[in-house]
């Protein structure tokens, strides 16, 4: 039977009309920033990643990475499509399984990522993941809920959250941040919007989206301890493999491209090079050690160090918590950590760098779950880096910014300088179970003159409540 012209068209558009009803609804969170501020934060975060990690210069790889986002970005729905947005696509040449995608459109990929793809697919995953985080402004929206505090340290609080990990510490390193980096990551509403909106992006432009799901798996499988550092800045949200499936079907996709010819001999290129290094070897200025070492900024360790000045000034360190320390103090950014110390009591000695006086206050993850265990495991962490340090009696209860707190003094003798000190540590676990600590530091013939600093600096710890751990 031959279908008159006009039900032939009732016929397509119900027929449209399924097909769009069957692909789950994705509505961008609020957000009070406009997209000229991602653009903005975007690039800014973009040069300091530059400044602090190698990106692959090989022009195959590159290409073929660009090509795969290109493609990606065209099937962007029109609605999210923000004009001022530009994607570019960049490999890292670190070993990590990690990608990471800036406010308005710069995505890095690591060459781990691309080595430990089983297929095409795989790899267009990630980047279809990461691209609709960009797409529907999830740093920003991020920050829309979060801000405890002023304006002001809430751009490091946008990038520690799109970039996390040790590129996060680097941006955060390199811009005064602070603890934005440790403290933001997608939440997990962000992440199903992410997975269901890349499954939809990734469809349309020809690809399974099962295979996002593989690639998850993938990361999974190679995590080893504490898992990759991609999957603890992306939390899967349960039952991420299952909702993944179910949208793929209901997204009808015929012929996916799962392969191609081109992805093998990308990866068969990638073997052939020197491998790659961790992004801790990579970067210029990272790893630095917990304890009693801070970065080093160009101090100099100095015998004669001034009294703590009894004026205090306050610090909010990114999206964490604010800080009174002696006005005489600097304040001096570290990975997942802060130093604050006086002229002369910090510096490099023998190209390690140390402090000698003030305080190092940040973040430690925490699997026990228990703040007696915890702070445990952060004094044998201690003791690796210093292995002269004893803790001089037991814990004492106390209460540190309203939380539940214990403090412990330990002795050491500093093995840069050589001089005993002594350590007053107080430590309380956050909201989302992570421990924090506050060290503070000084030679034993001083110690009278810090003791009572270093409450008053404890006391004055302020937490920001954060909705969305
Ligand atoms: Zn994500």
């Amino acid at each position: 039977m031959r279908v008159p012209r006009t039900q032939a068209a009732i016929l397509a558009v119900v027929l449209s009309a399924t097909i769009a009803s069957a692909q789950t609804k994705i509505t961008p969170p609020k957000n009070k920033y406009s997209p000229q501020d991602d653009v903005k934060l975007g690039q800014e975060a973009a040069g300091q990643v530059e400044q602090q990690l190698p990106l692959l210069r090989d022009d195959n790889v590159s290409s073929y990475v660009q090509d795969i986002g290109q493609r990606l970005v065209s099937s962007i729905p029109p609605e999210l499509q923000h004009p001022e947005f530009r994607y570019t696509f960049k490999v890292v040449n670190v070993k990590e399984i990690n990608a990471f995608a800036l406010p308005g459109g710069p995505m890095y990929v690591n060459r781990g990522m691309i080595e430990a793809a089983k297929n095409e697919g795989e790899v267009a995953g990630v980047i279809a993941h990461e691209l609709s985080h960009v797409a529907l402004r999830h740093g920003t929206a991020q920050a829309t809920k979060a801000t405890p505090y002023e304006v002001g340290t809430i751009a490091g609080a946008i990038l520690g959250a799109i970039v996390g990990g040790n590129a996060g510490a680097a941006i955060a390193q390199g811009t005064q941040f602070g603890l934005g980096a440790a403290f933001l990551r997608y939440s997990r509403e962000y992440e199903k919007q992410a997975d269901l909106e890349g499954s939809q992006i990734m469809a349309r432009s020809g690809y399974d989206p099962r295979d996002m799901a593989n690639m998850f798996k993938t990361i999974e499988q190679q995590g080893g301890a504490g898992g990759p550092q991609w999957l603890s800045d992306h939390p899967n949200p349960g039952n991420r493999y299952a909702y993944i499936t179910k949208e793929a079907e209901s997204l009808h996709v015929v012929n996916a491209r799962h392969d191609s010819g081109a992805f093998q001999s990308v990866q068969g290129r990638l073997r052939q090079m020197s491998p790659a290094p961790t992004t801790e070897q990579a970067m210029k200025n990272g790893g630095n050690r917990r304890g009693t070492s801070a970065p080093s900024n160009g101090g100099r360790i100095s015998t004669n160090v001034e009294r703590p000045s009894s004026r205090y000034s306050s610090y909010n360190e990114g999206n964490l918590f604010r800080i009174s320390v002696p006005s005489n103090w600097r304040e001096l950014p570290g990975n997942n950590s802060v130093t604050f110390a006086p002229e002369g009591g910090y510096g490099a000695v023998n190209q390690q760098s140390v402090f000698t006086h003030g305080v190092e206050a940040g973040v430690m993850r925490n699997e026990s779950h228990d703040l007696q265990t915890a702070s445990d495991e952060l004094i044998q962490e201690l003791s690796q880096a210093n292995p002269r340090m004893r803790r001089d009696g037991g814990w004492d209860r106390g209460t540190i910014g309203g939380r539940r707190g214990l403090r412990a003094v330990l002795s050491n003798q500093n093995d840069v300088t050589g001089r005993p000190e002594r350590i007053a540590l107080y430590t309380t676990t956050l909201d989302d179970g992570t421990l924090f600590y506050l060290i503070g530091v000084a030679p034993d013939n001083e110690y009278g003159a810090y003791d009572d600093v270093f409450d008053r600096v404890a006391g004055s710890l302020q937490f920001a409540r954060s909705n969305n751990r």
